[in-house]
Formats: C-alpha cells, structure tokens, sequence
C-alpha cells in the first residue's frame, strides 16, 4: 500500500537521484539515443517537484496528476510522454486502490500504449514489466532492479531511438530502463 506521505517521500528521492545521476543518464543516451535523457528528467523532475510545493496536491491520485502534467509540458524527449501517461493513468487508478501493484499496472498499460511497445524491445516497458511481477510475486528488490538494467545491454533495440541503430544498440545499457529503476528503488525504499 502506498499512501500520499509515501508517493510525495519516495518523488522526493526520485528527484534526488535524477539530480544526481543527471549526466550518468545522458551518458547512457550518447551511444545509442541524442544524449539528452538526464537533461530531460531533470528538468522534468524539478519542475515537478515545484509544482507539487505549489499545489500542495491533498491526495495521491491529485500527487500523480500534478506529476503527469508537469512531466508532459515541460519535458520534450519521448520520455516526457510517456512518464507522464504513466503518471496520468497512475492517477486514475489511485482513485480506488492504493495498492502500489494496481498503480505500476496501469502505469504500465498506458507506456505500452503510448509507445506501441512490448516486452523486449530495449524500452522502458522491460523494467516496468519485470517490476510488476516482482511486486506481485513479492520479491521486488533494488538488486533485482539492477540486474534488470544490466540486462538491458543484451536487449536488441526494436523501438524508439535506439532502433535506428539495430545491432549497434546491443552492449548498452537502455536509459529510460535506468531512470525507471530510480522511481522504483525510491517506491522501494519508502515501503
Ligand atoms: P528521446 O528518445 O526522445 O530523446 P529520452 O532520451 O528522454 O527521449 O528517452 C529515451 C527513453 O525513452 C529510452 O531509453 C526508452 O526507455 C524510452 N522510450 C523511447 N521510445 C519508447 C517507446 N516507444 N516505448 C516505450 N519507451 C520508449
Ligand atoms: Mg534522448
């Protein structure tokens, strides 16, 4: 269960760890993307973060709106929308379960659907899955949220712009299965 306290503490730690690791992750985007993944949750995170001190939202489901918006108008990569579906229909869902498996679900959904991706295409969608089944297998862990990112490099890149890369995006680890770990380690750590 995660109530409002929690989400607002652990989007805390998120922030922190996008603020820090921000050159890591465009690092990640260099080889296999334009280099801007940091860039653009940073940014992404600290306007967030402002908005949530402004509104003060009252309620989890309000939390995750003032997110979802804030990500979708200021974040200009494809990571923007598609965090900030994540955290729409994350919203909808906090509306009759604060259950944190119920919200990753349908977090989960609505990536899929904004990207047009499935499982093992070097997207995001890997990590949210494997998370999802961790929570409802009861074994999510942060070790096991690293071996999802490792595994990352293994993964042919089928979607986004990585894509364009074919085989040349095998040995890289897949920024936006990097930034998810972050959101999920920071859920984790507010359990
Ligand atoms: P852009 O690719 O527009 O520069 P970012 O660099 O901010 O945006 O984000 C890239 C990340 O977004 C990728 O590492 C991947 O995880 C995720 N991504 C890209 N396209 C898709 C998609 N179609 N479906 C799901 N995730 C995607
Ligand atoms: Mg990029």
């Amino acid at each position: 269960m995660l109530d409002e306290q929690q989400a607002l503490e652990a989007l805390k730690l998120f922030n922190e760890k996008i603020q820090a690791n921000k050159a890591y992750l465009s690092e990640l985007d260099t080889p296999i993307g334009d280099g801007d993944h940091g860039a653009n949750m940073a940014r992404g995170m600290s306007e967030t973060m402002k908005a949530v001190e402004n509104g003060s939202p009252s309620t989890l489901s309000s939390l995750f709106k003032t997110v979802a918006m804030t990500l979708m108008s200021k974040v200009g990569g494809a990571s923007g929308p598609l965090y900030g579906s994540a955290f729409l229909a994350m919203s909808k869902a906090a509306q009759s379960s604060s259950d944190l498996s119920v919200l990753i679900e349908a977090g989960l959904e609505a990536i899929k659907k904004r990207g047009k991706a499935t499982s093992g295409e070097k997207t995001m969608v890997d990590i949210w899955s494997a998370f999802l089944a961790d929570l409802q297998a009861g074994t999510a862990s942060s070790e096991h949220l690293q071996q999802v990112v490792e595994a990352s490099k293994d993964i042919l890149a089928t979607k986004g712009r990585a894509s364009y890369l074919g085989e040349r995006s095998l040995g890289h680890i897949d920024p936006g299965t990097q930034s998810s770990a972050y959101l999920f380690e920071s859920f984790l750590e507010v359990q």
